[in-house]
């Protein structure tokens, strides 16, 4: 399948990636972020949980696993320039799409005023069932909500506007990580060892580094295949969706 490259010099100088839990953003997108980065493009997490069901260490308590999380994602986003995270502290494996978690996601996207937002995708995949953890349904299915309509509509989440003074802003495109039906990529190459080094920051996460580089390696060349970019090279799928 031959992809063709989605135009990413217009006008966009900041982008807002909004996930479910920590390390979501580093198995799909940290390469596309580093090279953002890169860009002079200010990049901005939203975390909507901060993964405190994560690991299988049982003598943690889940309040630690949390802190500990945050921590490990904010050394994640240093490796590809990123500094500015906001968690939103939803408890983990329990996240539905709700109003009030559409009014937290706007109030993100009208502080942020991104040209960009990334989000994880509210359909499920059935070829890779990972990929489709409840969680990030429920995010994926807030955030375009929080896109369209909410965020634009003043008469949406009113408080943002009355308590916040958070005017409503219009978010022009969302990209998700959808395999099947991606129309754009992102070259990673020269990225790749930032993004291994960003994934690897969850060490709680990762019991077996070696297993879980070569897989990344292997998705990213398959990437890459499908993009019909040549051997050697690493590339991050997307679905673009014209949302002005
Ligand atoms: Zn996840």
């Amino acid at each position: 399948m031959e992809i063709p490259e989605f135009a990413t010099d217009d006008g966009v100088e900041r982008v807002l990636v909004v996930v479910a839990h920590p390390d979501d953003i580093d198995f799909g997108m940290a390469g596309s972020v580093a090279t953002w980065s890169d860009a002079g493009i200010e990049v901005t997490y939203c975390l909507v949980t901060s993964g405190d069901a994560g690991g299988n260490d049982r003598t943690l308590a889940r309040a630690d696993m949390a802190v500990l999380r945050e921590e490990e994602q904010t050394m994640a986003a240093k490796q590809v320039g990123v500094s500015d995270l906001r968690f939103l502290h939803y408890p983990d494996g329990r996240v539905e799409a709700t109003l009030e978690l559409r009014r937290d996601i706007s109030r993100v996207i009208r502080q942020v005023q991104p040209q960009r937002v990334l989000s994880m995708s509210p359909e499920r995949m059935w070829d890779r069932i990972y990929a489709s953890h409840p969680d990030h349904l429920a995010s994926g299915e807030a955030t375009v909500a929080a896109v369209y309509p909410d965020s634009r509509n003043p008469f949406a989440h009113p408080e943002l506007l009355a308590d916040d003074d958070l005017e409503p802003w219009t978010v022009p495109q969302m990209w998700m990580p959808i395999r099947g039906g991606a129309n754009t990529y992102v070259d990673i190459t020269d990225n790749f060892d930032r993004k291994i080094a960003a994934l690897l920051s969850h060490v709680s996460q990762i019991p077996d580094v070696e297993r879980i580089e070569a897989m990344l390696r292997e998705w990213a060349a398959g990437n890459a295949k499908m993009a019909g970019l040549p051997d050697g090279r690493y590339a991050e799928l997307f679905r673009a969706v014209d949302t002005r």
